[in-house]
């Protein structure tokens, strides 16, 4: 892919990388169960818009975070059903009803009230119950008496129960129990609903639980090739490249200070470049003294001092013929060296989610298929 040479910074991302990913995902849970792909806050920065047609036919339904989402997807008309994942305002339940959205509910009256927003329609609901996570649903004990009430709604329709596992990643014990109760509860409200389809597992839970995989599985970071824990990043693939350009690379003599607050004085000559990314773009602040890195001509180059909005500084010492224009890999692959968004988000103290979320460079989007080496 050839990238104009007046931009400054750009994203690149691989549309094979989400096949591939969802390949991975697909081994771990076997065939049967169907496959949510999460594409919420814009498809994790990756582009809502490329992202959701390029899988489309590989899952069967889209999740998003909210009605507004959702509305950006469905007038891709894509054909597959949209979960919303979090509440929604009273107020934006008539919009939902109408779009045809499964409604996530917490509650008997919540899913009555929204029901009553169909008319003669049939609505979809998704019962959130809360085994752990303290965000939303309805608790775990009451559930089976919530199913009671929801299922002599008569216009019910697509009905959905699911959980959401707070520490899937950093609490196993706590994680299998969890998951073993709801199997009970599942056991127990299918005889009273018998048509409603569970789900629990996100991406850590397919990693670490995908013996628990009943109707559906939930997946988001790993179907953008990120994941914790990181034993399992082999198996999947970064759709995500983040580039920039040197825009100036200079001599530098030993004793001069660098960046805001002179938190990083020269110990000797250096050559330092300059990349046109900041905090501005995504490029998190508070990396700044935790030594991240930048790859130039395939080797890492250490960020030196803060971050500011606009530019970081690297020091290409070891790099002699780093000029003016080369390309930079702020997150990607380079030669033989890689930068994952987990690693710059654990110089940062935070999260993959938070870097890709994050991610608002000031320069363009490029989307290519690497099975197929086409630009698309
Ligand atoms: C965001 C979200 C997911 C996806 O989580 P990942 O860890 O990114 O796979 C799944 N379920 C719910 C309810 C979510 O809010």
């Amino acid at each position: 892919m050839s990238i104009p040479s007046n931009l400054r910074t750009w994203v690149q991302i691989d549309l094979a990388a989400f096949r591939h990913n969802l390949k991975a995902i697909r081994a771990r849970i076997g065939s049967t169960a169907g496959i949510i792909a999460v594409v919420k806050a814009d498809a994790y920065g990756h582009g809502i818009t490329r992202v959701a047609p390029a899988i489309v036919d590989q899952i069967d339904l889209f999740a998003v975070a909210n009605v507004h989402e959702a509305d950006e997807l469905a007038a891709l008309g894509l054909g597959r059903d949209i979960l919303l994942l979090g509440p929604c305002l009273p107020d934006e339940r008539q919009a939902a009803v109408d779009a045809g959205y499964i409604v996530s509910v917490s509650s008997a009256e919540e899913a009555s009230a929204v029901a009553g927003l169909a008319g003669t329609r049939s609505c979809a609901l998704n019962l959130k119950v809360d085994t752990g996570m303290g965000r939303m649903g309805c608790w775990h004990e009451d559930a089976a008496e919530v199913v009671r009430q929801i299922v002599k709604l008569p216009n019910l329709g697509a009905f959905h129960i699911s959980t959401h596992l707070p520490a899937p990643d950093e609490d196993a014990d706590f994680t299998r129990e969890e998951l073993e109760g709801f199997g009970r509860l599942a056991a127990e409200i299918k005889a009273i609903a018998p048509r409603a389809k569970f789900h629990a597992l996100n991406s850590a839970g397919i990693f670490e639980f995908a013996g628990f995989a009943p109707d559906y599985v939930r997946a988001g970071l790993v179907l953008y090739g990120s994941c914790y824990p990181d034993i399992y990043q082999p198996q999947i693939q970064p759709a995500l490249s983040w580039k920039a350009r040197l825009v100036l690379v200079r001599d530098v003599p030993a004793g001069r200070s660098v960046s805001y607050g002179r938190t990083f004085f020269t110990p000797h000559q250096m050559r330092i470049a300059t990349v046109p990314v900041g905090y501005a773009d995504g490029f998190p602040r508070q990396v700044s003294g935790h030594d991240a890195a930048v790859l130039v001509h395939g080797k890492r180059c250490l960020v030196l001092g803060r971050v500011t909005m606009d530019q970081i500084l690297v020091d290409v010492t070891d790099v002699p013929d780093a000029r003016v224009g080369d390309e930079t890999v702020l997150i990607g692959r380079q030669g033989g060296e890689e930068i994952l968004a987990r690693e710059l988000a654990d110089k940062a103290g935070t999260i993959s989610w938070h870097i890709f979320t994050g991610l608002k460079p000031r320069g363009s989007y490029f989307y290519y298929d690497s099975d197929t080496g086409s630009t698309v």
